[in-house]
């Protein structure tokens, strides 16, 4: 078993040790007699670092030191920690890292105490929920950004998580001693923890946040709350076993607060407005958006009313119907069917429309009762244009990749109708 220094001292960052194995496949990787790197548990996400053999025994030899960068730390089943490094062992000197090296390990300081003050800040909110509103914590998940509890709740509103974050807060500025203790498990059975794990361990770890939350866990903590500097509590979305609810502590709580705030200042700056007004000019604008798009709508089908009149007013009747073939510019899709529908509405007529922009497209349409089929007809057309569409009987429609070769198309298609 690897002996765990971070149980001891969660701010030893730098520590002497002995290589027990060295892997190479398929990931480099080394086993110590011991180490402050944490791995991957209980939530807790790995530190990172480097692993220094130092030069004595080879100085005369001239070689300096070889460092290797520590990338992943896990647990093993059988109680090791395993480093695995992100490149081939190359170690200057032949042999020289194997069983019985002396090591230096160096972790990654600034990613530790992030870590510290993640994994604290859970302890001191986990239990606020607790004690404010009885909501137990199911579990804990840390991410490279931001971190979250599960809740075992039905509900949880505004008020509660705005009430919990206050109180967690709290605590964190009266700064409260957080000590490691250890106890038999019987012991722990009537210490009334907040989370008693289902282990068969004799011997548990506790961490004690002074009068605020006992509860046993593996990770590395902060010596006393006002380490974890502040927790801000952000998203919260239902899940399956509750409620879900996001913070981030310490400095990560600063820099989302300045991103937040980014976030915010560009947006106000696009309506000219203060930053707490976003929301109400955000809603000013779609209001108007919407209003904008119902009067847009109005015009389109008066012009299109307009325009088939006109249209069926030039076309003279041959073989009992009229025949409208006509290219747009500048009109979309729907325009095309709005028209068709005008110019096939009333009088028998057939309407084979295009527009070459914003997007090439087609419509073709006859009134109710004509005999041709324009589902058939647009598809064969497409075919030559290198689109695709389809439709009904009588209404069909298709975009085209590119304008080119759209009017031969129709000319084509109403061909087709008169043979
Ligand atoms: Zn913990």
């Amino acid at each position: 078993m690897t002996d765990r220094l971070y149980y001891y001292d969660s701010f030893l960052y730098n520590f002497d040790a002995e290589v027990r194995s060295v892997v190479e496949t398929p990931r480099p990787a080394l086993i110590l007699d011991r180490t402050a790197f944490y791995p991957t548990s209980g939530g807790q996400i790995h530190d990172t670092g480097t692993i220094v053999v130092s030069d004595a025994g080879f100085s005369g030899a001239g070689f300096s030191d070889a460092k290797f960068r520590v990338t992943e730390v896990a647990d093993t089943e059988d109680g090791h920690i395993v480093h695995y490094l992100d490149a081939p062992l190359k170690d200057p000197r032949p042999g020289s890292l194997q069983p019985g090296t002396r090591i230096r390990g160096e972790i990654d300081a600034m990613r530790r105490l992030d870590h510290m003050q993640q994994h604290s800040a859970q302890h001191v909110l986990s239990s606020a929920f607790v004690r404010l509103f009885g909501m137990t914590t199911v579990s804990f998940h840390m991410a490279d950004d931001y971190c979250s509890i599960d809740l075992d709740t039905p509900t949880l509103n505004k008020d509660q998580v705005e009430a919990a974050g206050r109180r967690a807060n709290e605590i964190v500025t009266e700064d409260r001693p957080t000590d490691v203790r250890y106890v038999t498990r019987d012991e722990a059975e009537k210490l009334g923890l907040r989370k008693l794990p289902p282990t068969e361990r004799d011997q548990l770890r506790l961490i004690d946040i002074r009068d605020w939350d006992l509860t046993a866990c593996g990770g590395t903590h902060v010596s006393s709350t006002g380490q974890i500097g502040g927790i801000l509590l952000r998203k919260t979305e239902k899940v399956r076993q509750g409620y879900r609810v996001e913070f981030v502590a310490g400095q990560r709580a600063v820099a989302t607060s300045r991103r937040d705030f980014s976030t915010l200042t560009e947006t106000a700056a696009m309506f000219s407005a203060g930053l707490y007004d976003v929301p109400q000019q955000a809603r000013k604008s779609l209001d108007e958006i919407r209003l904008l798009h119902k009067q847009l709508e109005q015009s389109q089908d008066e012009l299109a009313a307009a325009q088939a009149a006109t249209l069926l007013a030039e076309t003279p009747e041959t073989q009992g119907r009229k025949l409208v073939i006509r290219t747009f510019s500048g009109r979309d899709l729907n325009f095309l069917k709005l028209l068709a529908q005008k110019l096939t509405r009333q009088s028998p007529a057939i309407a084979l429309l295009a527009t070459e922009s914003p997007q090439p497209a087609l419509v073709f349409a006859q009134s109710a009762g004509q005999p041709h089929d324009m589902g058939a007809l647009l598809k064969e057309t497409m075919a030559k244009l290198g689109g695709r569409g389809g439709g009904g009987k009588d209404l069909a429609q298709g975009g085209a990749p590119k304008s080119d070769g759209i009017a031969a198309a129709l000319a084509a298609a109403a061909a087709a109708l008169s043979s």
